[in-house]
């Protein structure tokens, strides 16, 4: 039997979860344009231009700064399985469920993985982490900038320096945290660094920015010529280990993206163009600005959701600007108050994985959706969402709470 469906029509949704977010009509617009080949002029340009906004985007003079073609996963597996051969030390610090994502691919890589471990809403100290490269003298220091599980931001920005002291490489996932927070790449040290586009950055998930500094290129350039060994087993050499993917193969894919322009894979030119022009946004905006909408957006949010009375999760000190955890209150079943902001309304927000599931919401301010009137919306339709589900909460002050934050009389 043959089906038939009706052309792609997604319902409208204002997407104020943790991640997808609605994609900037820019972007979109970007992601339609028509296909090149692969080694057009055009093409080849657009990906040098690329390489040279997401310097700026990462604050960093790398010249190794380009795309991993698939989602926020496929930079980190890139960075992990280039880096790590069998038996490689890793420490990573885990506060929540992205901690566990690094661990996991790392262990598949053959790595011997550390954790550090702290209460989920907490981050960790720099003495914490120096301690702990310390004793286990790691490879390389894997972390996670911001935790979109539990809304927490790691400070990175003294991480650096006690990674060099002890000859450690830094490597950061900065997928939720990117241009709506602080991250400097040269200035806080760091070696590699890898993002999606689907958080603050504005765009659909499936490309991966990532950067890497010289000392990183040449760890993972000691693997390159074990290429040759792949067609001549005997070749292979006690120098290394082979990488072993050759899709994530990094290597092969900055001499793709290099001057030479050796075929690897087909670069996913639509996703190229789109994240070409989340780039284009951010830098137009200024990245400080970006920065500072997030911040005045998530603090509306953060006070709009005091004023309906939701206790806020997590150190508040070290939260992201653009992701709230608000504890579901007493009574109130946090999966019908989702249903109703999304059927009634047409508006997401996020549930919680692991032992936060059922506790928290997550409610993001992020790219396109850090906006007054989607944090406005998003506040009246939960009030009322709340009310009706037996919440005791004072009429219309999330509302002026928020209010006041974009009126500067409250922070
Ligand atoms: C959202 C997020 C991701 C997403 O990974 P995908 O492969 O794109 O699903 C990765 N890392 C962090 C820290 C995130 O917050």
């Amino acid at each position: 039997m043959s089906e038939s469906f009706d052309q792609i029509n997604p319902p409208p949704r204002l997407l104020m979860g943790p991640g997808p977010i609605n994609a900037d009509p820019r972007v979109l617009r970007a992601m339609s344009a028509q296909l090149v080949g692969q080694y057009d002029p055009a093409m080849t340009s657009y990906m040098n231009e690329t390489m040279a906004l997401y310097r700026q985007i990462f604050e960093t003079q790398n010249q190794w700064t380009l795309l991993i073609d698939g989602t926020s996963r496929a930079g980190i597996e890139s960075v992990l399985v280039s880096a790590l051969e069998p038996g490689d030390k890793v420490l990573v610090p885990v506060f929540g469920r992205f901690g566990h994502l690094l661990t996991e691919i790392a262990h598949r890589c053959g790595a011997e993985v550390h954790t550090l471990d702290v209460e989920w809403g907490q981050v960790f100290t720099p003495d914490q982490i120096e301690d702990a490269i310390k004793t286990i003298r790691p490879k390389m220091l894997a972390v996670v900038q911001g935790d979109t599980a539990t809304t927490m931001l790691q400070p990175l920005e003294e991480l650096g320096a006690i990674c060099q002291r002890y000859d450690v490489l830094l490597y950061s996932d900065a997928t939720a945290s990117i241009v709506g927070n602080a991250f400097k790449a040269d200035e806080w040290g760091l070696d590699a660094v890898s993002v999606g586009l689907q958080k603050c950055l504005g765009g659909p998930s499936g490309s991966a920015p990532i950067t890497l500094s010289d000392r990183f290129v040449d760890v993972i350039n000691q693997r390159r010529h074990i290429e040759a060994g792949i067609r001549d087993a005997h070749h292979q050499d006690s120098q290394g280990q082979i990488i072993r993917s050759n899709y994530f193969d990094l290597p092969m894919i900055l001499d793709y993206w290099g001057e030479e322009r050796l075929n690897h894979h087909t670069e996913a030119s639509s996703m190229l163009y789109c994240a070409r022009e989340c780039a284009r946004i951010v830098l137009q905006e200024g990245l400080e600005n970006t920065i500072a909408r997030h911040k005045l957006n998530g603090d509306a949010m953060r006070a709009g959701a005091e004023g309906l009375n939701l206790k806020l999760f997590g150190d508040q000190a070290n939260k992201m600007n653009n992701v709230l955890g608000v504890y579901i209150p007493e009574g109130v079943d946090g999966e019908a108050v989702r249903q109703s902001m999304l059927l009634d309304f047409g508006i997401e927000i996020g549930t919680s994985f692991g032992h936060l599931k059922g506790k928290i919401w997550r409610i993001g301010t992020m790219g396109y959706n850090a906006r007054k009137d989607a944090v406005l919306t998003t506040l009246s339709a939960l009030e009322n969402v709340l009310r009706r589900m037996g919440h005791k909460l004072p009429q219309g002050e999330g509302i002026d709470r928020a209010m006041a934050v974009y009126n500067g009389e409250a922070s």
